[in-house]
């Protein structure tokens, strides 16, 4: 059985006080067993703080990125050892917004990976197309080639510790879901690539996200196509009530 998991990617949006507030909300929302994993991706300033106030409930608290860089003269970034000595199991990597506005190449976001695989991590993985590519129906191809990319050097333990989300560009933050005919097809397309990279089993023990305006009214039939195996949720994820109703719908 594949593992069920819907993450919130808080991205730059909360400060401390916003960070506690909507960590003392889910832990009070937190009434009944979710058939899912529950992961929280606060800002870097307060992994900590936020790690720390998680561990007398079922939340993992996640980084929303890391370098690729081990250590040293590298202004403004964070390792995976400093991640790792937080307590920080989890890291999001190569989403839209860090290929697109900073510049990330997949070859950067392969390095990403691969740093923080080696040394024990999990990784959440983003991949997704713009809407002009699905337009030229080169949909399936650029994103099978983000993933070839990122994830082709490991090792088939290796992808033991990787979750892929995919998230369609075009969808995220802007009110407009993927039908879930489209997630789906989509991700078995994906489940395939696995099967040619290496092989069937991995292709049906990695689990699969969606992300992209998941809300509360979506996710039920998002989550009920066989190949999604949960949602990374941004702005439905600010809200204690809403992310846990995306919860509840798996
Ligand atoms: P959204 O963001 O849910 O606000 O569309 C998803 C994401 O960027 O991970």
């Amino acid at each position: 059985m594949r593992k069920q998991i819907v993450a919130g990617n808080w991205k730059m949006n909360c400060d401390l006080p916003d960070t506690q507030k909507l960590i003392t909300d889910l832990k009070t929302g937190l009434v009944k067993e979710f058939n899912c994993e529950l992961m929280i991706a606060p800002s870097t300033p307060f992994l900590y703080n936020a790690f720390n106030s998680t561990l007398d409930s079922d939340i993992e608290v996640i980084a929303q990125n890391v370098s690729e860089q081990e250590k040293g003269a590298f202004t403004g970034e964070t390792s995976v050892d400093m991640l790792q000595s937080i307590g920080i199991k989890t890291v999001i990597i190569g989403h839209s917004e860090r290929r697109d506005i900073y510049g990330e190449t997949n070859e950067l976001i392969a390095q990403k990976v691969k740093a923080s695989v080696n040394k024990g991590m999990r990784v959440i993985f983003c991949c997704g197309e713009h809407l002009e590519i699905r337009k030229e129906d080169k949909h399936y191809d650029l994103v099978g080639n983000q993933v070839k990319i990122a994830l082709q050097d490991l090792t088939e333990e290796q992808m033991s510790q990787i979750v892929i989300a995919y998230e369609p560009v075009w969808a995220i933050g802007t009110g407009e879901t993927a039908t879930p005919e489209q997630a789906q097809e989509m991700h078995a397309h994906l489940r395939n690539e696995l099967s040619t990279l290496f092989n069937d089993s991995i292709a049906q023990n990695t689990s699969i996200l969606y992300g992209g305006s998941v809300k509360p009214n979506n996710a039920a039939e998002l989550f009920a196509k066989p190949d999604v195996d949960g949602g990374l949720v941004g702005g439905a994820s600010l809200s204690a009530e809403s992310f846990l109703n995306i919860a509840n719908a798996i």
